[in-house]
């Protein structure tokens, strides 16, 4: 950055700053009700999977429901960041309620998340899930260790998005089954309990068998193309898009369409009443996470105006959910939060087209094939060096039984790796320990990504909108901002309303969310709270 962008950024965060502090002022003085401000008796803890933060600018005019009233009448972070490497579902859910990065809740990849074949799920399907690989506590388990009368729901379309947010807590966990169903696994419970069979028996996703997803709004409210060709795989492109007409179908594929956000809610709802959750006097959490943003940016990409419909109906359905939420529990007693697990990139080639640049495709394997290649020719096992997820793992022993040494091994990797079109860099990782980690993000990230018992010993980084080879869908992963940046967002009496234009990480949101339970932390962690956001009660 130089140094005149630099100034002016620090100039506009002086007057987001100075703005906010007047909006607190003035608030404090008017608002007697302050005196009477006591604990939530319900936490909300809204994630959207794929959710980048300049989504709600692009669609500000059009977001008149819950998205739209979180942003205008909460505390919003505009430069929030998921701050880790790998930015994926199941580490950026290990995030959003434990105030831990990665390299603290241990869950470095979508790959090594919840996926536990010793936890079958209730009902069967799925390989099964639990939350074995998550390290340390949660939100939910300091409200508990101060009054364990506090209760946890979580409820996902994913295992790991209903999983990660409560950590290892044997909570009410339920996420979606392909047949229709929401079910949990056997980590957490035998059976499912009667509110969410009644619920289940519903069988709402089969009711859409044959129905189709159209625009919400009249088709010239929406300046995107709808015929793109790079989008969907090439298949099935443009509105109206429908499900199947077999219902067994229509629930499997219910995934990939907006009303899922909608069962997801309700489904949300259900629980609220069957559990009394909120109902005081204590503190109970409802952990919600929202997955179509996610199914629909990497069939359509985030530049869409499938897209564009789907951030306008989650608006809708968020807005239904909290009125909902409102009407059964007293909303002077609600605490919510909204963030993302990540963001997405756009289409390379798209991208390219757009801004006449070249598209980057990163192809690592002739690498990987000539040190495969070396390694038989030495009879060393061919797994002996890895390369997954960006990060290089040796196995010394092997190495070394065949003569070789690791360390000009993984060097020899190092300097090949970094002469690829499309890598901006690679790292050692005993460099970037001693990185600025302050000023170099990408050196950051990976030191927030990975635990010390990893054994990784280089990263690999993309260049910015550069994809691998290969990928035909819009995705994410990567320690580029575009990744990273997120939503933060505190709604409900305790949070000063405004924008606040300080660095924030998603780490930050359990430690706030902890001061307004009057809570502390049971662990180390690395977020810090945002007292600036937070209304103190009158003397
Ligand atoms: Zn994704």
């Amino acid at each position: 950055m130089t140094h005149l962008a630099h100034a002016r950024r620090v100039i506009r965060r002086t007057i987001v700053a100075a703005a906010c502090a007047a909006v607190a002022t003035s608030r404090v003085a008017a608002q007697q009700r302050d005196a009477n401000l006591t604990v939530p008796t319900l936490i909300v803890f809204v994630t959207v999977d794929q959710m980048r933060a300049d989504y709600f600018e692009r669609f500000l005019p059009q977001l008149n429901g819950g998205l739209g009233r979180l942003y205008r009448g909460g505390a919003v972070y505009m430069d929030a960041h998921q701050d880790h490497a790998i930015t994926e579902t199941a580490p950026g859910h290990s995030v959003t309620m434990s105030g831990r990065f990665p390299s603290h809740t241990g869950i470095v990849a979508n790959a090594l998340g919840v996926g536990d074949p010793r936890s079958p799920m209730i009902g069967g399907g799925g390989t099964g899930a639990s939350p074995f690989r998550f390290r340390g506590t949660t939100l939910t388990d300091w409200i508990h260790s101060k009054d364990p009368r506090s209760r946890a729901l979580s409820v996902s379309r994913k295992d790991r998005g209903a999983i990660l947010p409560i950590g290892r807590s044997k909570s009410n966990v339920f996420w979606y089954a392909t047949d229709g169903r929401f079910t949990t696994s056997s980590y957490y419970a035998d059976t499912l309990p009667t509110w969410l069979n009644e619920f289940n028996a519903k069988k709402i996703p089969q009711t859409y068998a044959g129905k189709v997803w159209d625009l919400l709004l009249p088709a010239k409210q929406y300046p995107e193309p709808d015929t793109v060709a790079q989008e969907n795989f090439g298949n099935g492109v443009a509105f109206p898009h429908g499900f199947p007409n077999d219902p067994t179908q229509a629930a499997r594929l219910f995934t990939e369409f907006p009303p899922m956000d909608s069962l997801i809610a309700q489904a949300a709802l259900a629980g609220v009443n069957g559990m009394r959750l909120g109902a005081g006097p204590q503190t109970d959490v409802l952990a919600v996470s929202f997955s179509t943003t996610d199914a629909v940016g990497h069939r359509f990409g985030p530049d869409s105006r499938e897209l564009h419909d789907q951030i306008l109906r989650l608006d809708r359905y968020l807005g239904i959910f909290i009125d909902s939420l409102y009407k059964l529990r007293d909303s002077s007693r609600v605490a919510i939060a909204l963030t993302a697990d990540h963001g997405v990139a756009p289409y390379p080639e798209l991208r390219a087209a757009r801004e006449h640049k070249t598209a980057e495709r990163v192809d690592v394997w002739p690498v990987m094939d000539r040190v495969v290649a070396r390694l038989k020719a030495a009879h060393v096992d061919t797994n002996a060096v890895v390369l997954e997820e960006g990060m290089v793992t040796l196995d010394h022993a092997a190495l070394s039984n065949g003569g070789l040494s690791p360390d000009s091994v993984l060097n020899a990797v190092v300097a090949a790796l970094r002469r690829v079109t499309g890598v901006s860099r690679v790292d050692r990782m005993r460099d970037l320990t001693r990185a600025d980690t302050a000023r170099d993000a990408v050196a950051r990230r990976w030191v927030h990504m990975l635990p010390p018992d990893t054994h990784v010993e280089a990263v690999l980084s993309l260049a910015p909108y550069a994809y691998y080879q290969g990928v035909d869908m819009a995705t994410h992963g990567t320690p580029n901002d575009y990744d990273s940046h997120v939503p933060e967002i505190f709604y409900g009496p305790w949070f000063i309303p405004g924008h606040y234009g300080q660095r924030s990480t998603v780490a930050d949101m359990a430690p706030t969310l902890a001061a307004v339970a009057e809570v502390t932390p049971t662990e180390p962690i690395d977020g810090r709270a945002h007292l600036e956001a937070i209304r103190k009660p009158a003397p």
